[in-house]
């Protein structure tokens, strides 16, 4: 509807003023306002007798006033406004605090519907600051039926908006256009849009609100997946990608790895090739547990990208796991001639200039990296191979805008899950998954506690006994510096503490985001070396990093972390053929808190930690800031949801599996997703 379009204070009622409110909200267009849906909503359908009122519980009557409101002063300096109000069951005292209007608003012998919560002082029964509402107001809007609730700002109420919303329903009239034709919300059981927009903002019935507010999720979510599965199938009909050879090459280096790769990492590697050896682009995800070795899957994925001819890229969330990969893939590689560079944001102009030169002119077989890959002044001579490493920390935009530095390259994405299975092959419709689901052998359960710091004697004196044995040990802070509102420990007067009362004789270091580069680097080169013994960090060193010698893990404050940051953080330790210990410590006395962190003691696995965290946390921050480039979700919960989420998938594919989009009825459908297609490559372009 082009009306829609319409800028906000084109509504009657709504002038500068309240136009520059509702811009607050991100309300612009009268769209935006239909589509600014309530948060809540409460049901004042029914209306009681006086008589009937019981305290603490809220009602809603329909009353006479009885006498003139008065008002009066308490000791503590209020003004209140007082009146009785009747019904032919009884009666009822009304009173408001500190409003002076009121007594202007309530006449005498005039009938009202009032609503509020009663309660019972001495022998009457009262309501406080009773919303109220003429009852000669035909259609109320704010009382008599179930009412809308919205998010507001500071000067625009409830009725202002309910209001302004009615506006536009009457405006529209029952005439807009479905993007759903008939056939189609039979065939997924959905209501017919005007129904929607009117019930969803004010219903008829509770029943009405939930077939309202079910197809406006259903909405969400195929919009959601619309995107997804057009990427994929764009990546797979329309354009051709690059057909890699030399798999025997590689399988003969394997042979001479310091280990034997495991079944799980053959398997993956294999369906990895498979991609790699056909002309079809490559949207791999791999998911492998924290440790299960997805590392080197990775590099011999770039080693046959190279043996083609070809350029990769390896991209890491953080420096330091960059440059970790950069040292080991120069090790683990080092005998195969590859040329590899390091490329992260803290270098100098000057040592990035040679980078970039040598990436254009094709000196550089692969380049690893943070973010600064992406980097518009960053141009490959004969990009093959893209991959990302711990992808739940990238957005959908970051990866096109990444294969965007090739000619369709083949992609490969990386994570140590926080995503279930189920959900994960919904949410990234674009990508075929692999599944790297076995451990290195010899690798032994990282024994896991859950301790309060009245311990922490004994804990330490154990750390000591493991130190000596040539062990080193992590201990993670939540925060860097002493802060007044959290009384947690900073990482910085705790490493002085540790090193000057318990461990004097041992090196403890610190780690933390604020650091410069160079200061972290050294650090962790140290550590790598066993100069630190212990290295005190917050949650910088949470993803990727590999030092197999560090077997404890100590986490304080730990019901400050999610379970899946905590996984993480314990998959810091275990890496090596050495028991393993990881300490959690927590003087929480909250009972959520407690049972997380006992749940962690007892659970290994990180698809059930995965499972579990979702379950405690709600849907909302996988989506959250993770994938950009995605519609929001104003409604729909992909964990709650996850039945309407697999309830759009299905019809997402009937649609492009079907010929329907090129039927009549559907060109409205078409034309909106036409759009948001533009959209989002607009959007992969601009980046
Ligand atoms: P993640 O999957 O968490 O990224 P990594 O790739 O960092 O795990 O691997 C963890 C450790 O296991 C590394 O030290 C790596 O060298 C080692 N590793 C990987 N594969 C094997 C294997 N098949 N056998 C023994 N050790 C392995
Ligand atoms: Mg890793």
């Amino acid at each position: 509807m082009e009306l829609l379009s319409k800028p906000i204070n084109s509504l009657k009622g709504i002038g500068t003023a309240k136009a520059k409110l509702l811009t607050k909200l991100g309300i612009r267009q009268l769209e935006d306002l239909l589509y600014y849906f309530p948060r809540d909503y409460k049901d004042k359908s029914i209306i009681s007798e006086i008589k009937d009122l019981l305290p603490e519980n809220s009602y809603t009557i329909k009353a006479v006033i009885e006498d003139k409101p008065q008002e009066s002063r308490t000791r503590n300096g209020l003004t209140i406004t007082k009146c009785k109000a009747f019904d032919d069951s009884g009666k009822v005292t009304l009173t408001w605090f500190n409003n002076k209007y009121i007594k202007n608003l309530i006449s005498k012998g005039e009938e009202y519907l009032f609503h509020g919560k009663v309660k019972q002082l001495g022998r009457e029964k009262v309501i406080e600051a009773p919303e109220f509402e003429k009852t000669s107001d035909n259609g109320s809007l704010n009382l008599m039926r179930i009412v809308p609730y919205y998010s507001l700002t500071e000067g625009l109420s409830q009725k202002d908006i309910r209001k302004a919303v009615k506006g536009i329903l009457d405006l529209i009239d029952n005439k807009a256009v479905d993007i759903f034709p008939e056939d189609f919300r039979r065939r997924y059981s959905i209501a017919e849009t005007n129904f929607c927009i009117n019930n969803i903002h004010f219903p008829e019935s509770i029943y009405n609100m939930s077939l309202a507010i079910k197809r406006f999720k259903f909405e969400e979510l195929f919009m959601l997946q619309s995107g997804l599965i057009h990427i994929k199938r764009m990546n797979n009909y329309i354009e051709k990608g690059i057909s890699f050879t030399n798999s025997n090459i590689v399988h003969s280096f394997i042979e001479t790895l310091p280990f034997k790769l495991t079944n799980a990492q053959s398997k993956v590697l294999q369906e990895i090739f498979q991609d790699m050896d056909s002309e079809k682009i490559m949207n791999r995800l791999v998911q492998g547990d924290v440790g299960s070795g997805k590392t080197i899957v990775a590099f011999l994925a770039l080693y046959k990208c190279v043996l083609s001819g070809y350029q990769g890229i390896m991209m890491a969330p953080t420096e330091i796991l960059a440059e970790q990969h950069y040292i080991s893939f120069n090790s683990l590689m080092g005998s195969t001639q590859i040329k590899a560079g390091l490329l992260k944001g803290s270098m100098t102009a000057k040592e990035k200039a040679r980078v970039y030169e040598n990436l254009k002119s094709g000196e550089l077989d692969v380049v690893i990296g943070t973010h600064a890959v992406i980097q518009n002044n960053v141009e490959f001579n004969k990009l093959g191979l893209v991959i990302t490493d711990e992808q739940h920390r990238f957005g959908v935009r970051q990866r096109a805008a990444l294969s965007g530095k090739g000619n369709n390259p083949d992609m490969l994405v990386m994570t140590a899950t926080p995503i279930p299975r189920t959900l994960s092959l919904i949410l990234y419709g674009d990508l075929e998954v692999s599944i790297i689901d076995e451990m290195p052998p010899g690798r032994k359960k990282v024994e896991t506690y859950f301790i309060d710091s009245t311990k922490k004697e004994r804990l330490f004196a154990f750390i000591k006994k493991e130190l000596d044995s040539g062990r080193q040990a992590y201990v993670v802070c939540p925060l860097v510096e002493e802060s007044e509102k959290l009384d947690l420990n900073s990482a910085v007067e705790y490493r002085e503490q540790l090193q000057n009362e318990f461990f004097q004789g041992y090196k403890v270091g610190l780690l933390h985001g604020k650091m410069k580069a160079d200061e972290k680097n050294e650090i962790m080169e140290n550590f790598r070396k066993n100069h630190i013994n212990i290295l005190v960090s917050t949650t910088v060193i949470e993803v990727g990093v590999n030092i197999p010698n560090s077997t404890i893990m100590v986490i304080e404050n730990a019901e400050r972390f999610g379970l899946a940051q905590l996984h993480q953080l314990r998959g810091r330790v275990g890496r090596g053929s050495s028991q393993s210990y990881c300490i959690l410590i927590s003087d929480s006395d909250n009972d959520l808190a407690k049972e997380r962190l006992r749940y962690m003691t007892k659970t290994e696995n990180g698809f059930d930690i995965a499972e579990k965290d979702l379950e405690l946390r709600g849907g909302g921050e996988i989506l959250g800031q993770r994938q950009h480039g995605l519609p929001e979700l104003k409604l729909a919960d992909i964990i709650k949801d996850i039945e309407l989420l697999k309830l759009s998938r299905q019809a997402v594919e009937y649609l492009y599996d079907s010929d329907k989009l090129n039927e009549p009825e559907y060109a409205k459908m078409k034309i909106t997703l036409d759009k948001r297609f533009k959209r989002i490559l607009d959007e992969i372009t601009l980046n």
